[in-house]
């Protein structure tokens, strides 16, 4: 297997990764979105094999057995997310770049595996407070777990520093523009 670049995008659930991930896709061809799999239910408007893919928690610890993840972490309790092997090698036998959108800890574990092939990107909400707003008006998350993803994000944002470059997603348009920039630089 050939490996190409990768871009990862990491931040607190609710900083607008997945509003910059599709940006940066329909701005740079030859950048392809990794799909990882996960255990927890599809949302309304996702897609199995788009936007996940959807595994039981059966399915997914069989995965781990089997080494069939590059990385994969427990991001909420019992809620699995994780890279396969098959999605690294699908990409790189097309010459793609890969985008990653991982958790924290995921982001710096691949940076680690790949150091020079990698750029890590964290996207850092303006403030908790805001951040909580945007997942209240995103409907997607009940109270429950808006709490937790808020409680996870302040210990996330402690880790911003061990990427290589740290967006404040405050203005969009001006996120967009400094993401972009770096993407560009490295690519
Ligand atoms: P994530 O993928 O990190 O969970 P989303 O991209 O789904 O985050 O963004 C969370 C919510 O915040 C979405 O409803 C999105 O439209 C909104 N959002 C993203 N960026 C901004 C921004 N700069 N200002 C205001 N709202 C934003
Ligand atoms: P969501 O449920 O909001 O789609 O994602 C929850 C969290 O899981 C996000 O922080 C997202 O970046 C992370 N995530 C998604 N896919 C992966 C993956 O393959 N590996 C890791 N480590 N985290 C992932």
């Amino acid at each position: 297997m050939i490996v190409g670049k990768l871009i990862i995008i990491s931040a607190p659930s609710g900083s607008g990764k997945t509003t910059l991930c599709n940006f940066l896709l329909k701005k740079i061809n030859n950048l392809n979105f990794s799909i990882s799999a996960t255990s927890r239910s599809s949302r309304p408007n996702e897609i199995d094999g788009k936007d996940y893919y959807f595994l039981s928690l059966m399915e997914f610890k069989k995965k781990i057995e089997k080494n069939e993840f590059i990385e994969y972490e427990e991001v909420y309790e019992n809620v699995f997310y994780g890279t396969l092997n098959s999605e690294l090698k699908r990409l790189w036998d097309l010459n793609k770049i890969i985008l990653f959108d991982l958790d924290v800890k995921g982001g710096i574990n691949l940076k680690k595996m790949f150091p020079e092939k990698t750029l890590s990107i964290f996207i850092k909400p303006p403030s908790i407070k805001i951040l909580e707003k945007r997942l209240e008006l995103r409907e997607s998350e009940s109270k429950k777990t808006i709490k937790s993803r808020i409680n996870k994000a302040k210990k996330e944002i402690l880790f911003s520093e061990k990427f290589d470059v740290i967006i404040t997603n405050d203005n969009l348009e001006n996120a967009k523009k400094n993401l972009l920039r770096s993407v560009l630089n490295f690519i």
